[in-house]
């Protein structure tokens, strides 16, 4: 395994942080990022995004003629770490970067990768990812929204859910069915559609936070012209699936690493100061998480160095979904019961311990095990596809 960076790496990250040092405004940095979710962090956001397309520190993976740096995953995990170090912002522009870009430049259209790439980099355009249904989350091969083709467009029907963004969203990346009679997956394709075009209406989802930041999406004869259709007809699943387990393990690994390293480090800190770090039970729990955080890491190095060798992840990557979501679930509750009484204040209330984000953090958390894969689904594709059990 390999933990040290190289020569590369090294480079890159010392030409960051200078960059960093002279471009990210003292007043944008915060101890802890708020998630992008009102208008005024929407619109830091965005600046903040632009900023970084300026300096071709976001969409780095992209190629170099698309103003990306063909960089490779160790750059780009060097890139999160040192943003996190940096106390940036966030963006909002991740299903422009990571799933959109990756989608047009393997599959798209010389006219789509023109017109679409660029204002996805700069955060000028936002996506959305339309792809759960009611009925079609887990088992997302079963959704039902139909494209139907006549003439020079299709007609999209069906609704959509838990679309983050999609409220703000200029594009959906839409996952629609254009054939009903051929096998599930091959009768998947995928879709640009322009979020102003009539018969789209957007409602929003308010979650257990209080937060609005997934949609209801309904689509009611919407035409969106067939030169949007990315790839060739059926091959939407391929498309999607490709890009989105693709290097997921380790960008994964390495951001719940960075995350729960600084909340945990918070987190000994208030229970010092609550005369709580040295109650035996509060101990061994804070050193289980330390130990949780440090797995982490490895789990990411070990990733990291694998896909340098070259070697595929591919379902390997569950286990960092499935071991940093619970572990990030046990440290937030952990939180709660050594804030105490005080839990219970709410984000915006004055008295409320670290403004409240130990709350929002432990709400925030149940959606962890949920996203990107359910820790149910998570563990059958370890059981079947990595250890080689039967079939339940
Ligand atoms: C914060 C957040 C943001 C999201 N953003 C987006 C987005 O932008 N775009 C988008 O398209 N989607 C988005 N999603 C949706 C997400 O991808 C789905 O929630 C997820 O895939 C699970 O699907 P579901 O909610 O339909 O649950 P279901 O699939 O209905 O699952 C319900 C329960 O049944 C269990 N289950 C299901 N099938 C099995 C099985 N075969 N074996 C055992 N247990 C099973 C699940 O583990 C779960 O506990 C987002 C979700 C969250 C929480």
């Amino acid at each position: 395994m390999d933990f040290e960076l190289s020569p590369r790496e090294t480079a890159f990250r010392d030409e960051l942080r200078s960059w960093l040092a002279a471009r990210l405004p003292d007043e944008w940095r915060s101890p802890h990022p708020k998630e992008p979710w009102s208008d005024a962090t929407r619109e830091l956001a965005r600046r903040w995004q632009n900023r970084l397309a300026e300096g071709r520190y976001v969409a780095m993976d992209w190629p170099v003629e698309r103003n990306g740096r063909a960089a490779t995953l160790g750059e780009r995990i060097v890139l999160q770490q040192e943003l996190m170090r940096a106390r940036a912002p966030r963006i909002l522009g991740h299903v422009g970067l990571d799933l959109v870009g990756p989608a047009l430049i393997a599959h798209g259209t010389e006219a789509q990768r023109t017109r679409f790439l660029e204002p996805a980099r700069t955060a000028a355009e936002l996506w959305c990812q339309g792809f759960s249904e009611p009925g079609a989350g887990s088992d997302l091969g079963s959704l039902r929204t139909r494209a139907q083709l006549a003439g020079d467009h299709y007609v999209v029907n069906g609704q959509k859910v838990w679309t983050s963004v999609a409220d703000v969203a200029d594009f959906c990346f839409l996952l629609a069915r254009t054939n009903p009679d051929v096998r599930k997956h091959a009768g998947i394709s995928a879709l640009i559609v322009d979020m102003r075009t009539p018969g789209i209406t957007v409602r929003p989802l308010h979650q257990i936070t209080g937060e609005a930041e997934f949609n209801e999406v309904f689509f009611d004869n919407v035409h969106v012209p067939r030169e949007n259709l990315v790839g060739a007809e059926g091959e939407g699943w391929k498309i999607a699936m490709g890009i989105l387990s693709h290097e997921r393990g380790p960008m994964w690994a390495f951001m719940f690493h960075g995350y729960m390293n600084a909340d945990l480090r918070q987190l000994i800190e208030l229970a010092h100061q609550r005369g709580r770090r040295d109650e035996p039970l509060t101990r061994q729990r804070l050193a289980d998480a330390w130990v949780g955080v440090e797995i982490m890491r490895l789990l990411g190095a070990r990733s990291l160095t694998a896909e340098g060798r070259g070697e595929h992840l591919g379902p390997r990557t569950s286990l960092e979904k499935l071991f940093g979501s619970e572990l990030s679930q046990r440290i937030r509750e952990l939180a709660m019961e050594i804030v105490g009484p005080d839990a219970l204040l709410a984000i915006d209330e004055p008295r409320a311990p670290w403004e409240g984000r130990w709350q929002r953090f432990h709400l925030f958390s149940r959606s962890e095990t949920i996203m990107g894969g359910t820790s149910e689904i998570q563990r059958q594709v370890i059981a079947q596809q990595v250890l080689g059990l039967p079939r339940g």
